[in-house]
């Protein structure tokens, strides 16, 4: 394990700088550790490198809980948006285990989870950036965070890694592996933007053809006023934003290949290509297809949607084997039953998944697995937890735990788990996985938004 260089310690305004429990990263993972850590009783501080609460959850414009349990917190999320009619279930009794999805207003999920994050007594630091894990002789102490007020040392008793590509574990050394083992290929990125002041009908009246459309788009990029981010996946780039495959416009959810979510530069630029090419877009329709005179750009995201990277090696690592055979364990900490959701670039398997595909990769019907305790636990580092889809797992178990109830299920645990150790005195390593257990089952009181039992 490396050295890390130590900052000389400083108050950040009225926060203190030592804790029981840090959470760096506030999406589903770390809002699950942040609430449960904190209702059991221990001092809670949750860092997020954005303004809001929420994670994919409301920066990229994710808006769909995918059908799997997602614990006691991730239930009374649900339970508060279904209250203020701002998430409503969509059913496919083929494609969907019932209930269905949960399909909700991001906004007022973001303000959902910092309302919860509040009630628990959580202290949060926003737009801060969780930059380093502090440790001495192989346990961790605390974090150093970047602010306004410069590079600050913040102490806890135990750190949870919920930065969704393992930025602590790693900077303290935990090992990890990142991508597909052959070549070391990554899930594909998203980048959704949502347009408006479209006049669907006129444009319809217009009766342009595919032909036509297909000719004008080309000119269009031929002529370069319209520059297809250089990360372009799928989409005929000639044509871009008419797909040819699809046959229709593209406007709105791009896919991107080959980004490395721990690339800052590759992030910027894909960040800034997605942007400049909306706007691009814009522009053209605007003065060349009828119906798009009053074309504008709504919302654009403020990340990457990103779905694989890091993943940090633990005392276990849960397989797909473990997915498909509806694997339990002793220390089973969070179920799940999601399949293995690919959008992978070739020679990998990428979407759309055929019904066939779906049944195949997934546990028994009627089934779970579970996710053990050991996978949220770094096997090099002590002190730490690792929460949401950074955990230890091969890339097709994350293909499928990736999935935003279950990263909050995720957290619940770590959290519960955390504020044990603080309680009785233990590092993460020390804590009998029993009681985590029993713990979350005592918690779960509840009716569960997604629950075959
Ligand atoms: C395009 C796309 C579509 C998806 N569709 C669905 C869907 O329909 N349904 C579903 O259930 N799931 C879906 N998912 C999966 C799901 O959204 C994510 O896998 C899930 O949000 C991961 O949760 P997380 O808490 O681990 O990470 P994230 O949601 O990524 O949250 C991590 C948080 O940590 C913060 N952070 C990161 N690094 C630091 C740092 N160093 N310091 C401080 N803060 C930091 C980030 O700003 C962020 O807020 C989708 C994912 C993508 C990309």
């Amino acid at each position: 394990m490396q050295n890390t260089v130590n900052f000389p310690s400083k108050r950040i305004f009225d926060l203190n700088d030592q804790y029981d429990v840090v959470v760096c990263g506030g999406g589903p993972a770390g809002i699950g550790t942040a609430v449960a850590s904190a209702r059991a009783g221990a001092r809670t501080l949750l860092i997020e490198a954005t303004s809001c609460l929420g994670g994919i959850m409301g920066n990229a414009h994710v808006s769909s809980f995918c059908a799997s349990p997602g614990g006691p917190v991730f239930d009374e999320l649900a339970r508060r948006l279904l209250e203020l009619d701002a998430a409503h279930w969509r059913v496919n009794p083929e494609r969907f285990r019932p209930p269905g999805r949960l399909s909700f207003h991001p906004e007022t999920a973001r303000a959902i989870a910092n309302e919860m994050v509040r009630e628990a007594g959580v202290d949060t630091l926003r737009n801060t950036f969780a930059s380093h894990a502090i440790h001495e002789n192989g346990r961790i102490k605390g974090v150093i965070v970047a602010t306004k007020s410069g590079l600050t040392e913040i102490s806890s008793d135990v750190l949870v890694d919920c930065t969704a590509d393992g930025d602590m574990a790693a900077s303290a050394g935990a090992s990890f592996q990142k991508g597909d083992p052959e070549d070391g290929r990554l899930q594909v990125c998203n980048f959704r933007w949502y347009g408006g002041g479209i006049d669907h009908e006129a444009f319809k009246q217009a009766s342009i053809t595919n032909e036509e459309l297909t000719e004008l788009f080309r000119g269009a990029n031929r002529d370069g006023a319209i520059q297809p981010p250089s990360a372009l996946f799928a989409q005929t780039r000639e044509t871009f934003p008419f797909d040819r495959t699809e046959q229709k416009m593209i406007l709105g959810n791009w896919e991107l290949q080959g980004i490395d979510p721990t690339d800052p530069a590759q992030v910027s630029d894909a960040l800034s290509e997605c942007q400049l090419a909306a706007l691009q877009i814009v522009r053209f329709c605007r003065r060349n297809l009828p119906g798009y005179e009053n074309f504008r750009v709504e919302h654009f995201p403020t990340t990457l949607g990103t779905r694989e990277s890091r993943r940090i090696l633990g005392d276990y690592v849960l397989t797909r084997e473990d997915v498909f055979e509806g694997h339990k364990f002793p220390d089973g900490v969070a179920r799940a039953w999601f399949w293995i959701d690919f959008h992978d670039p070739p020679p990998g398997r990428t979407i759309p998944h055929g019904l066939e595909y779906v049944k195949k990769h997934q546990p028994p019907p009627d089934d779970w697995y579970e996710i053990p305790y050991r996978s949220l636990r770094p096997r090099d580092v002590e002190g730490m937890l690792v929460a949401g889809r950074c955990i230890s797992c091969d890339r097709s178990a994350l293909a499928s735990l990736r999935v935003m109830p279950t990263c909050m299920y995720l957290g619940t645990a770590a959290g519960t788990a955390a504020a044990l150790c603080v309680n009785e005195n233990v590092t993460p390593g020390e804590l009998e996985p029993e009681k985590v257990v029993a713990q979350l089952e005592k918690d779960r009181d509840i009716k569960p938004a997604f629950d075959n039992n």
